[in-house]
C-alpha cells in the first residue's frame, strides 16, 4: 500500500523478489507535475506494484517525470516504460553515461576481464555473465535520459529540490534535498541497518574515499528527514553517518591486517578471509552474485589503502596481489 508521509508525498513499496535488499522504496511528489524518484526492476512484480500503488495514489501519468537516482537496475529497469510523451527522465550525468556503456557487450567484457586480473577464475565470470540483474533487469534502451549535475534544481509543485552529487554507491549518484522541509532523499548513499555497498567501478580511482567525502558533504545539511531507498527503518542521520564511517574503518584495518599477515594475495583470495555478515559455511558457498559484490567491495577497500599509502598493488602476468606498503 502506498503510505502518505506529508502533503503530496508518497512512499510506494516495491517488492525486489529474491534479492536480499527486499524492497525498493519509491517515492512521488506531487504537484501540477509529479516526479516519481526510482523504479524497480523491469519484471513483472515491481510492475505490478508500481503500476497499482501510482493508480491508488491517483497519479497524473501524463503529468509524471521520473527521476533516477543512480543507475543500478533496481532503481531504474522499469524508467522507461513508465515515462510518457512529453515527460522526462532525469538522472545524474555520470551515471547515466555509465548505464548507457553497460548496454554494450564490450562494457561488460572489459569489466569482467578486471575481475579475472583480480583472482576470479574465467568460468566464475562465464556463470555470471548469463544472471547480471543490470543486463537481465535494467532498463530497455531509451536515448531520451536529460542529465543532472551537482546543484541542479528540479521544481516539482511548489517545492524545489536541489541535487546532490555524492559519488560513492555509484560514481554519479545523486541525493535529492529539499531544503525548505530539511528532507534528504538519499537513494543508496544511506540506509538504515544495511550498509551500502561500495565496490571499485571502472574510471573512480577511490570509491571508497568518494563515498567517505560524499558522507561528509551530505552530513552538512541540516537534514531533519531521511528518506533512503530501501526499507522501512528510520533513525537519527548523523548518528547514521557516524556508524558507516565507523564501519568502513574497521573494514580497512582488517583488510589492512590480512594483507600484512599474508602478503601477495590477490583481491579475490583478500575477499575471502574477509567477515561478512551473509551466513555460509565457507567462502566456496558464497553465491557467485555475492562474491562478486565482496571481491568488488573489498576492491574498494584496497583501492583506498594504496590511496592511503598504506599497501601496494602489484601486476606480474595477469594477476594483481597486494602488499603492505614498502
Ligand atoms: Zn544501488
Amino acid at each position: 500500500m502506498a503510505e502518505q508521509l506529508a502533503e503530496n508525498l508518497w512512499r510506494l513499496e516495491i517488492p525486489l523478489v529474491g534479492n536480499p535488499l527486499k524492497t525498493l522504496n519509491s517515492y512521488l511528489l506531487t504537484g501540477e507535475r509529479s516526479l516519481l524518484i526510482d523504479t524497480g526492476f523491469r519484471q513483472d512484480p515491481c510492475r505490478e506494484a508500481v503500476e497499482r500503488e501510482l493508480s491508488a495514489v491517483g497519479a497524473d501519468r501524463d503529468r509524471m517525470d521520473i527521476f533516477l537516482t543512480h543507475l543500478h537496475s533496481d532503481h531504474t529497469g522499469l524508467a522507461p516504460e513508465l515515462i510518457r510523451p512529453g515527460c522526462r527522465i532525469f538522472m545524474g550525468r555520470s551515471d547515466g553515461a555509465r548505464m548507457l556503456a553497460g548496454q554494450s557487450r564490450d562494457f561488460w567484457q572489459r569489466t569482467y576481464a578486471g575481475f579475472v586480473t583480480e583472482g576470479f577464475s574465467r568460468e566464475e565470470m562465464a556463470a555470471l555473465w548469463d544472471t547480471n540483474p543490470a543486463r537481465t533487469a535494467g532498463p530497455v534502451p531509451y536515448d531520451g535520459y536529460v542529465f543532472l549535475e551537482d546543484g541542479d534544481t528540479l521544481p516539482v509543485g511548489d517545492r524545489a529540490l536541489r541535487c546532490v552529487l555524492t559519488p560513492g554507491h555509484t560514481p554519479g549518484h545523486l541525493c535529492l534535498w529539499d531544503a525548505a522541509a530539511g528532507r534528504l532523499f538519499s537513494g543508496d548513499h544511506i540506509l538504515f541497518h544495511i550498509t551500502p555497498n561500495i565496490c571499485r567501478w571502472e574510471g573512480a580511482a577511490d570509491s571508497l574515499g568518494d563515498y567517505l567525502g560524499s558522507l561528509a558533504k551530505v552530513e552538512s545539511l541540516p537534514v531533519r528527514e531521511l528518506l533512503p531507498a530501501h526499507r522501512r527503518d528510520r533513525g537519527d542521520f548523523r548518528e547514521r553517518i557516524g556508524e558507516l564511517k565507523a564501519h568502513h574503518a574497521r573494514r580497512l584495518s582488517d583488510a589492512l591486517a590480512i594483507v600484512g599477515a599474508d602478503p601477495g594475495r590477490t583481491a579475490y583470495e583478500i575477499a575471502g578471509r574477509m567477515a561478512w555478515s551473509i551466513r555460509c559455511r565457507s567462502w566456496a558457498d558464497f553465491p557467485l552474485t555475492q562474491k562478486y559484490f565482496a571481491v568488488g567491495e573489498a576492491l574498494a577497500h584496497l583501492d583506498h589503502l594504496c590511496r592511503l599509502g598504506q599497501a601496494e598493488r602489484r601486476v606480474t602476468g595477469d594477476t594483481a596481489r597486494y602488499y603492505p606498503a614498502g
